[in-house]
């Protein structure tokens, strides 16, 4: 999957073909400078930031310094083909990307042209990928709940559709299972409920990485609603940097034609590393820990795109999980910082628990959603309102227990409870959770009806009680799909069939 220079150019030039050049707007210019990717050009006064710079020999740069008396170009294809002296022209436009539903299924590269050998794509349309968030009036409040299928995120975590929730964790810690599990549990919507589309974005990865979580999502059925927008490590800095913008064009045109999307960028660690590339080789002066100044700026302008419209707008979401790799557990550098303050809340996850075993390896105490709890639905509010604070409590026992001291009975009581929850708070890979279900099972350990089954037999009592409630009691399930609450009605028949089934359970 590597983008030659070669075929950039000639996309680059296929999207000028059909514009016809304002005279006023062709202004020239002439190449001061060149080298490591980058130009310097002088004149074009009037260029834009961000516009597209045609050059000799089929290379386009985009235009990122506007200087006094120069502009600062990065360089999409060979710069080794540009010299000093050689004219440079404005192109008045900036970067598209095809957008709709042609784009599903595949996998592209940053300026959407298809690396998946599957063909051509045939989009209506083009997106600038650069485009001003909206603005407040534009928007409303985060009503309607996007499920991860994750019973830790969806219970504790929740996120709504349209909401910038932060996936943030050292390396290794399962920070990219998170995002794709969200992504493989929207193909319940897709049964059921409003779509929701995906768009995983791939930023300085291994091309061998992508491709095995490419065959991952084909094989849950997941690729049928995804676009995979994919710049590998080994892709010039300028196509990383802009990965994400393009992959937000393709999920904006979902939003604004009232429809729901869902986009992850992993990571965006890995973008401000391009975007610094470039910056110093342009000269950019460093700032806070050799960043550019303006890297807050580049995740900011990014974030704020993910939106609920208002009514009047159709109504249209686009949630993102922003994916940010710590050193060492650090949330405290500089792009950590940036981004936890952009975002709506964050998932964290950590060494120690996914060493021991707990998995997804979410630290309970540090990861918040700050708007999405006004998107769960109720039966979930009603049976996991307390789990995070019981959870806060259990760990606190757990720490006090380890003294070894005789321990009272409800201290007992309220130990072996924790322990229950935390076992049904781990979840594998690959087999996100319809919300019915979580609140089923959540139900049964917060009612107490794990606390006389040994820890080890809990996972196999839940697989058999989902099963069962499948096969016997289906109404049940149905009754919380379909009214998003528990009466005491059914809470009564809950309790019943959980019994029911517990004594016919074998260890
Ligand atoms: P990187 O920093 O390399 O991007 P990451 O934080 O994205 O890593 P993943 O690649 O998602 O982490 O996961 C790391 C490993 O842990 C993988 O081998 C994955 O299969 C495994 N893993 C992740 N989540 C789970 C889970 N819930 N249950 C079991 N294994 C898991
Ligand atoms: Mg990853």
């Amino acid at each position: 999957m590597e983008v030659t220079t070669d075929e950039i150019s000639s996309l680059l030039k296929q999207q000028l073909e059909a514009y016809q050049p304002n005279l006023d707007v062709a202004e020239v210019g002439e190449v001061i400078m060149v080298g490591d990717g980058v130009a310097r050009v002088s004149g074009l006064e009037n260029v834009m930031s961000s516009e597209l710079v045609e050059l000799p020999n089929d290379v386009f740069g985009m235009a990122l310094n506007l200087e006094e008396d120069n502009v600062g170009l990065v360089l999409f294809g060979d710069s080794r083909k540009i010299r000093e002296g050689d004219i440079a022209k404005r192109t008045g436009k900036i970067v598209e990307v095809p957008v709709g539903k042609a784009m599903l299924g595949r996998v592209v590269d940053p300026l959407g042209q298809p690396l998946d050998g599957k063909g051509a794509i045939k989009a209506e349309k083009t997106l600038p990928i650069e485009r001003k968030a909206l603005g407040v009036m534009q928007r409303q409040p985060v009503n309607q709940p996007l499920q991860t299928g994750i019973k830790a995120v969806d219970s504790m975590i929740p996120i709504g559709r349209g909401q910038r929730e932060l996936i943030i964790g050292d390396r290794q810690t399962g920070k990219t299972a998170v995002a794709i599990d969200a992504i493989i549990n929207q193909k319940y919507t897709h049964e059921t409920d409003e779509p929701v589309f995906c768009i995983y974005v791939a930023i300085g990865q291994k091309a061998s990485t992508v491709a095995s979580l490419v065959a991952e999502l084909e094989e849950n059925g997941a690729m049928e609603y995804t676009t995979v927008v994919t710049s590998n490590a080994s892709d010039a800095a300028p196509l990383q940097f802009i990965a994400p913008y393009s992959g937000t064009a393709m999920g904006e045109y979902f939003r604004d034609s009232g429809g729901h999307a869902l986009i992850v960028y992993d990571d965006l660690s890995k973008q401000a590393v391009a975007y610094r590339q470039m910056s110093l080789i342009l000269r950019r002066p460093p700032g806070r820990e050799a960043f550019p100044g303006d890297v807050f700026y580049l995740h900011s302008r990014l974030l704020e795109r993910s939106s609920r419209l208002s009514d009047d707008l159709g109504g249209g979401s686009l949630t993102a999980l922003p994916i940010i790799e710590t050193q060492e557990g650090d949330v405290s550098a500089y792009i950590p910082t940036n981004v936890i303050s952009i975002t709506d809340g964050q998932i964290y996850l950590e060494t120690n628990l996914f060493n021991s075993g707990i998995r997804p390896a979410i630290d309970v105490g540090l990861s918040v959603s700050r708007v999405g709890g006004s998107a769960q639905i109720k039966a979930m509010k009603k049976v996991a309102g307390t789990l995070r604070l019981d959870l806060a409590q259990f760990r606190e026992l757990e720490a006090f227990a380890k003294f070894g001291s005789d321990l009272d009975k409800s201290t007992l009581a309220q130990l072996t409870r924790g322990q229950r929850m935390v076992e049904i708070l781990k979840q594998g890979q690959y087999v996100p959770m319809r919300v019915e279900e979580q609140v089923v099972i959540i139900f049964a350990a917060s009612n107490g009806i794990l606390d006389d089954i040994e820890l080890p037999l809990i996972r196999k009592f839940e697989v058999e009680l989902m099963e069962s409630l499948k096969a016997t009691n289906d109404t049940i399930l149905k009754e919380i799909f379909e009214k998003g609450s528990i009466s005491d009605e059914l809470n009564k028949k809950l309790l019943e069939a959980m019994t029911n089934f517990k004594k016919g359970f074998v260890a």
